[in-house]
């Protein structure tokens, strides 16, 4: 079988494995697993922030960041496509007792005097503004990249009103590899970011939240209420500072991958591909093969590849490290048969 359905499903390579079994540790909720404070530290650094939390998923990163920003009745502003409002199950309503104010954004980037008017004045009935949140790459938007400009405005506009910014980066490294800049230079425009380790870098397991010491000591609280409190994380967070360091470079050739599996997959007849593949990311409108995207995804299983729904008749594709370029290329016969 030829995975495409996501980057999540990368397997640790055998470096990661050896560092995982070689980890030094201790207890991390003592403070006390060097490995975790190790990752921690080392990922401060790249996204340019005083601090980082290790955190078992992207999901409770982005959910520690709300819930540390804010109160139970604030109003969060988000991307009406954005993972949090999507595909959370809800949490933010559920966990941090706050509503939602979705804004449809272009690509992925939501206008920056859309998110300005959006910002609640004081009065009465309204509830207060409590967090805006961004997502680069932007998931559902194809794996697009935001324009540097468009964070930078929204952050501007966030600090003039003093409400803070959390960008969910879950494939921040990608949008760094696409732009050929280093993450921190993405993350200089938002107070707090969630990347994960276990999608195109390939970790087992978890992500990382980073922002000032003081939200990260916070966040260090709500991470132990959620039960997100672990003890030897060190053998995961092993792997996780492999991934950080030694995976990042590699994230081309997954865009790379993606870049000429669009274009082969975009002289299928009866397929449009749906997005400007910016990054690992393609969307494939199956409307012209009289199909849904159940029945064909259904069908390329029975061709050895997989990949996934993302709407009625959208199915996504995801490269990422475990599909070499010969795999690509054997995907690319069965997406023809599918098709066919
Ligand atoms: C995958 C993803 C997440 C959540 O990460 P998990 O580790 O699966 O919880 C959050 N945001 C975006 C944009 C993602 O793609």
């Amino acid at each position: 079988m030829i995975d495409l359905r996501s980057d999540t499903i990368t397997k640790p390579t055998e470096d990661m494995r050896k560092a995982a079994y070689e980890a030094e540790v201790g207890d991390d909720v003592y403070g006390e697993d060097p490995s975790v404070n190790r990752l921690e530290e080392a990922a401060a650094e790249m996204l340019g922030k005083e601090a980082a939390l290790f955190v078992t998923s992207g999901t409770q990163g982005n959910q520690i960041a709300i819930l540390t920003h804010c109160q139970p009745g604030n109003e969060i502003i988000l991307e009406a496509d954005s993972h949090i409002f999507y595909y959370e199950s809800g949490a933010a309503s559920a966990f941090a007792g706050v509503q939602t104010r979705t804004i449809k954004g272009k690509r992925g980037a939501m206008d920056p005097e859309e998110v300005m008017y959006a910002l609640r004045g004081e009065d009465q009935h309204y509830p207060e503004t409590g967090l805006i949140c961004l997502e680069n790459t932007h998931n559902r938007a194809g794996g697009a990249v935001l324009p540097i400009k468009n964070i930078m405005k929204i952050y501007n506009i966030g600090k003039e009103h003093h409400i803070p910014v959390h960008i969910d980066g879950a494939r921040l490294f990608n949008a760094a590899a696409a732009l050929d800049k280093p993450a921190g230079e993405l993350a200089q425009y938002c107070d707090t970011v969630q990347v994960c380790l276990s999608k195109g870098l390939g970790a087992p397991v978890g992500s990382i939240l980073a922002g000032s010491k003081e939200f990260i000591s916070s966040a260090r609280k709500w991470r132990k209420r959620l039960g997100g409190g672990l003890r030897q994380a060190g053998i995961l967070a092993a792997p996780g500072l492999y991934a950080l360091t030694q995976m990042q470079e590699r994230l081309s050739e997954d865009h790379e991958n993606a870049l000429f599996l669009a274009g082969k997959l975009s002289e299928i007849s009866g397929l449009r591909i749906e997005n400007q593949v910016d990054t690992n990311i393609i969307v494939a409108d199956v409307k012209g093969l009289n199909m849904d995207s159940v029945q064909f995804v259904e069908r390329l299983k029975h061709e050895g590849v997989l990949s996934g729904t993302f709407g009625h008749s959208s199915v996504r594709f995801v490269t990422h490290y475990d599909v070499s370029r010969k795999e690509i290329e054997k995907a690319i016969l069965a997406i023809q048969r599918a098709a066919g």
